[in-house]
């Protein structure tokens, strides 16, 4: 008798729950990039208990009708890639068609969804099963509510720290989005209280203020640069503002937020010995590259990225931020010894 079976669905989607789904964070971050993806100028964000107890997120983007509604709940189920071709010029955030199926298998989930020509899709899901299947209004849009995260994953649930820790990793989850995104406005509750909002009109440095405070984005100097295969825009803090930690050093590329040790290496060397010893600049660069160039499929989280040409981008970003400062004159021109 055969002792190999196949997992049932709802099995191996609980299973692969545990690399996409980590933390309420992990929740907020991959519905939040397929609103982003689906084209949305907003996504308001409400949370109770730091999405331990309830995640809401709204959009206005592109919407699903049934079909694909129905079918984007089933694992490696995307409408981001077609053939392995794709692949190599990925431009969305997401691609591997495993959030919405990871989280609907660890939560209660329910979904109301409309492209707005027809009455909406409503699904609900408790543990990854169907339970219920009816129309919603036809506001064009997506608005899933994800409660009770974990609860029959009761292993990871006991990992989840205080409300304030996880309410704090959802925020670095905004942050970084808005940072990335500052064409979208994100509007964020938590028990009912305002906690973040960005007015989604395109103005970086708005973002930067919002996030990091008015008197940090005064501070800030513009950068953009274009080579062949780079183009380079955001801001870099002049050197007299500085933190203890790299937390504050944003580098996206293709708008996908990412942390890359030789990227901050780049720019730190740029700030050469304008920084004191062991500190860290506040920095918001967005670069962009043919998506040829850049490999996303490192990890599901995909906050690593490789890319080609890697040192041609470390050399122009770290020419870029000295020049920058020269320009500024920060630093004096050195003079040739007689
Ligand atoms: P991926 O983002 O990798 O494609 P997901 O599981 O996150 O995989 O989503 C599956 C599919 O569901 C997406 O490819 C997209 O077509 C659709 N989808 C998910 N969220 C939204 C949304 N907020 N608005 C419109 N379509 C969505
Ligand atoms: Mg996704």
């Amino acid at each position: 008798m055969a002792r190999i079976r196949l997992m049932p669905d709802h099995l191996a989607n609980k299973i692969a729950a545990g690399e996409v789904v980590e933390r309420p964070a992990s929740v907020v971050k991959e519905l939040v990039e397929n609103s982003i993806d689906a084209g949305a100028n907003w996504v308001k964000i409400d949370l109770m208990e730091a999405g331990l107890q309830r995640i809401r997120i709204i959009d206005d983007g592109a919407g699903m009708d049934e079909e694909d509604c129905e079918r984007a709940f089933h694992r490696h189920a995307t409408s981001k890639i077609i053939d392995e071709n794709d692949l190599f010029h990925v431009r969305t955030l997401g691609f591997r068609g495993e959030a919405l199926a990871s989280i609907a298998a660890v939560s209660r989930l329910s979904v109301q969804t409309s492209t707005g020509e027809e009455a909406g899709t409503k699904l609900e899901f408790e543990g990854g099963h169907l339970l219920n299947q009816g129309k919603s209004d036809a506001r064009k849009g997506t608005d899933i509510t994800v409660e009770e995260l974990f609860f029959n994953t009761p292993a990871r649930l006991k990992y989840m720290k205080t409300i304030h820790t996880e309410l704090g990793h959802i925020t670095d989850v905004l942050n970084r989005m808005a940072l990335a995104h500052p064409e979208v406005q994100f509007l964020c509750t938590h028990n009912e209280k305002q906690i973040f909002k960005t007015n989604g009109r395109g103005d970086l440095l708005q973002v930067i203020a919002s996030i990091y405070g008015r008197n940090v984005a005064m501070k800030m100097v513009p950068v953009e640069v274009e080579t062949a295969d780079f183009t380079i825009t955001g801001f870099i803090a002049k050197p007299e503002v500085y933190r203890s930690t790299r937390q504050y050093m944003s580098t996206i590329i293709n708008g996908c937020f990412i942390r890359s040790i030789p990227l901050n290496k780049a720019i730190l060397q740029g700030y050469h010995t304008l920084l004191p010893i062991g500190k860290s600049p506040i920095v918001v660069l967005n670069i962009e590259m043919d998506p040829i160039l850049v490999d996303v499929n490192v990890h599901p989280a995909k906050m690593e990225v490789r890319f080609s040409k890697e040192k041609e981008l470390y050399d122009l970003i770290e020419e870029t931020v000295r020049e920058v400062f020269r320009k500024q004159t920060l630093i004096p021109d050195v003079q040739e010894p007689k």
